[in-house]
């Protein structure tokens, strides 16, 4: 991609939207007033990079992401700081990862600075989108769809790249809150070989009907066990998810079926910051309900963008039920949570480098 055709046009809407009040949110209900938008074509390549007021998008009903799922997204956030400022947290770990989905997905890859530059300048156009009553802040989901309208099973040839991005509330309006998980043993996920650590749409499809499911019962999230032997923990919902035993804290090792969260290796990171042992590896679901028996499993929690932090203080494993740190926040949950939202809307020191400062003068 040439210079020239790398600089992204501008359309600013004529018709702004009035903005929701902060406290009403909710999580992705809302958009901003514009999005970006980038075209894909085998002799283009990336190419036309654009801001445009947010409108819908019109495709051929033979474009190949409606009939195959070729297509991948990302989350994640941007934050009002105290004095203002405006930052990301880890954009580039999350630009690296949809490469490595496009990769998984036969979709070609992106150039992460080009990326990151078009999402600082959206950040720029629709800045007074930002909330910035405390929990709250601005998600972001870029995503890749596959255009090409021909039925052929075969990679698209054209793609758009889009931007949207949605002002969201505090996940935890009342204080942070521990959720009752349902342990799936008859439908999985993904299976090592699968698609399970790319964030495509098919792996989110494939796990609704038991998520539905969990939720007539009472639950709020699943937690998946390997695909093959129905053994090994893998993930909860769309979170990774962790265990403190007897002082230690597992959670479940990369595997090529789970997804590869930036939260989860913020965590990791974090925990070793501060001396407590942390262990990748496999752990089975049977491992975890001995530990929950004898009393040395101390606490539990998932990871991920939206919640950050999601304390687990029940588990139901084909009827048997796991009360978790007596169905309340554990401490070191708390601490995870406070420091990592801490860093991410720049109250607390941020020594990893996670953070990027978004420069809107030009807004
Ligand atoms: C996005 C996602 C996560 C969490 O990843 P983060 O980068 O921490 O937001 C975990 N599991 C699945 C299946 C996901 O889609």
């Amino acid at each position: 991609m040439t210079a020239a055709n790398n600089a992204i046009s501008i359309e600013r809407s004529l018709n702004k939207k009035t903005k929701p009040a902060q406290d009403q949110l909710g999580f992705g209900i809302y958009f901003t007033d514009h999005m970006f938008v980038m075209d894909y074509s085998v002799e283009r390549e990336w190419h036309n990079p654009r801001i445009t007021p947010y409108q819908p998008i019109v495709l051929d009903p033979a474009a190949k992401v409606f009939h195959y799922g070729q297509t991948i997204f990302e989350g994640l956030k941007a934050y009002k700081t105290e004095d203002g400022g405006i930052q990301l947290f880890r954009p580039r770990d999350n630009f690296a990862r949809m490469n490595r989905s496009n990769d998984r997905m036969s979709v070609p890859e992106l150039d992460i600075d080009v990326a990151i530059a078009a999402l600082e300048q959206l950040i720029a156009v629709d800045q007074d989108w930002i909330p910035d009553l405390p929990g709250t802040s601005l998600y972001i989901r870029p995503f890749v769809i596959a255009t090409q309208a021909t039925l052929g099973v075969s990679p698209s040839e054209n793609y758009q790249f889009i931007i949207i991005m949605s002002p969201v509330g505090a996940y935890y309006p009342e204080g942070i809150n521990p959720v009752k998980i349902h342990v799936e043993s008859h439908y999985v996920r993904a299976v090592v070989g699968g698609v399970g650590e790319a964030k495509t749409a098919g792996n989110y499809a494939a796990a609704l009907k038991s998520q539905q499911a969990a939720k007539e019962e009472g639950y709020t999230q699943v937690l998946w066990l390997d695909g093959t032997q129905h053994k090994y923990i893998e993930e909860v919902g769309s979170m990774n998810v962790f265990f403190k035993i007897n002082g230690t804290v597992v959670t479940p090792a990369l595997n090529g079926s789970i997804l590869a969260g930036i939260t989860r290796n913020s965590v990791i990171q974090l925990l070793k910051h501060w001396d407590v042992p942390v262990e990748e590896r496999v752990l089975s679901i049977e491992e975890l309900y001995e530990a929950g028996r004898n009393g040395t499993l101390e606490e539990a929690f998932g990871t991920g963008t939206a919640a950050v932090i999601s304390p687990i203080g029940e588990m139901n494993w084909n009827g048997e039920k796991l009360v978790i740190s007596e169905g309340v926040t554990g401490q070191l949950s708390k601490s995870i949570y406070d420091t990592l939202t801490g860093i991410q809307t720049g109250a607390v020191a941020d020594p990893f480098g996670w953070v990027k400062k978004v420069e809107v003068s030009e807004g």
